[in-house]
């Protein structure tokens, strides 16, 4: 596994593997590998020539005050973790590379970027859409793989790649979970043994509201008043958001039609954890 640091470089063994006609896939991350993003990697093996994972602590993605400064890291266990899955790639760009002093150009997608976590973290989406065109640009791979489990982060990819007619193909991975149904998440390593336990409150309050979809109930309240009191039920958990919104648009729904995104964020303890679901009538 080749590991590149500069931009330069990257776009050269981009630019190579292209001109043999390979398909290169790119798997973006911040890094602090859990098997979650494993299964995106060996996802991306399948679907071209030429893997290449990226890891960089995106900055601009942080609001001050957020866990940017303490975000876990592990840059030699990721290294070998990827080695061993067969990368091709592992670029990680300086800081200084991706943002250069003077730095003032960001990408917005405006209306998607409201709802769910933006209206939680300011300029949260900016900085992911700014992150993803730069690595777009970089990169240029033909396949970019992003996981379901940030749900609106995926939407947000797919707008901007419409939008900025960028030719990359966006694939969507399902959540993957631990055993007992807690999304992976490089923040779950914050949790201490009983915030841990606690934290399946999130995976409970979905699969209540999947049962009661089943049952027949579409009414939206119905649906956030039984996840919500799920979550609440947990004492050492706290409600950010619960909402029921169109898949697509990310509009509130009131009713499911024909199917809806239940997303959930809540803190436990240090850790401010997200889940979601399409309910399917
Ligand atoms: P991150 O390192 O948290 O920025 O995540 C990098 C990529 O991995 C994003 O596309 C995430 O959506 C995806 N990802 C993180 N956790 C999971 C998970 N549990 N299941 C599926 N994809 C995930």
């Amino acid at each position: 596994m080749r590991i590149i640091e500069h931009i330069a470089e990257m776009r050269q063994w981009s630019e190579a593997a292209r001109s043999e006609e390979r398909r290169v896939v790119l798997v973006p991350t911040m890094g602090f590998l859990h098997e979650g993003h494993l299964h995106l990697v060996r996802d991306g093996k399948k679907r071209g020539d030429r893997l290449v994972v990226s890891i960089f602590v995106n900055r601009a993605q942080f609001a001050p005050g957020e866990d940017f400064a303490g975000y876990p890291r592990d840059f030699d266990r990721d290294r070998r973790l990827l080695e061993n899955e067969g990368v091709d790639v592992l670029f990680h760009p300086p800081v200084e590379e991706i943002y250069p002093e003077g730095s003032q150009t960001y990408v917005t997608v405006e209306e998607l970027s409201i709802f769910l976590c933006g209206a939680q973290r300011p300029n949260h989406f900016r900085g992911v859409a700014t992150i993803v065109t730069k690595l777009f640009n970089i990169v240029r791979p033909e396949v970019a793989i992003f996981g379901e489990k940030d749900y609106q982060q995926l939407q947000i990819v797919r707008r901007l790649v419409r939008d900025l007619n960028f030719a990359v193909e966006i694939v969507a991975h399902p959540t993957v979970r631990e055993r007992d149904g807690l999304a992976m998440s490089s923040r779950n390593a914050y949790l201490s043994g009983d915030e841990r336990q606690a934290a399946l409150c999130l995976s409970q309050a979905l699969k209540r509201a999947e049962c009661l979809v089943k049952k027949g109930v579409l009414d939206g309240a119905r649906i956030i008043a039984a996840a919500r009191s799920e979550i609440e039920a947990q004492p050492l958990a706290k409600v950010e958001y619960v909402r029921l919104c169109d898949p697509v648009t990310l509009d509130d729904l009131e009713e499911i039609r024909n199917s809806a995104l239940l997303a959930l964020a809540v803190r436990i303890g240090k850790a401010r954890l997200i889940d979601n679901t399409v309910l399917k009538r």
